[in-house]
């Protein structure tokens, strides 16, 4: 079963959409039959950052699935012509309603199986007025030893915190390939 076969090219309209390699092309994309328009899938990039209030660090408990109820950094999916620290700095607010000011890049995480980038920013909140954005169902500012370790959405937030408390003090940024 082709499971493009429902869908409408979005240059020519015609239903006429199939998976094959271009010729002298090195991956299989979706090309359309009729007008040969090629679709490009793209890995997608999430922006986001470990806010620091004092020694404080700045969680969002997810209102929204996946993993709603559990506790997540700020962090999203890029924009369109958006920098990823506009969209650091707008996931903060929306999430949180918390005005950050990036410090410095914390670390990248390629993802490859789910063809996805984690780009984390260091940053500080500007202040400490902090309250739940629509995608969260509370906020907070917690100590490290308040973290709630095992109320994690995603084990990305673990390696982002980790990583933030491993590096702290030093200059480099951290790339890290699928990790685990
Ligand atoms: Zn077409």
């Amino acid at each position: 079963m082709n499971e493009l076969e429902n869908l409408f090219c979005s240059k020519c309209g015609e239903k006429s959409l199939i998976r094959e390699k271009p010729i002298g092309d090195t991956h299989i994309r979706i090309v359309c039959k009729n007008c040969n328009d090629i679709t490009y899938e793209n890995p997608k990039i999430v922006t986001g950052s470990v806010c620091c209030y004092e020694d404080k660090i700045l969680l969002c408990k997810r209102a929204i699935d996946p993993q709603k109820g559990l506790w997540t950094l700020p962090a999203g999916y890029l924009e369109v012509n958006e920098t990823i620290e506009e969209g650091a700095i707008r996931e903060a607010y929306e999430e949180a309603f918390a005005k950050i000011e990036i410090k410095n890049l914390l670390a990248t995480y390629s993802l490859k199986h789910i063809s996805q980038i984690q780009i984390i920013f260091e940053a500080n909140l500007i202040n400490s007025n902090i309250k739940a954005g629509i995608e969260s169902l509370e906020v907070g500012l917690f100590t490290w030893d308040k973290i709630p370790w095992n109320q994690l959405a995603f084990e990305s937030v673990e390696w982002a915190l980790k990583n933030f408390k491993e590096r702290q003090n030093s200059n480099t940024f951290l790339i890290f390939n699928n990790p685990n």
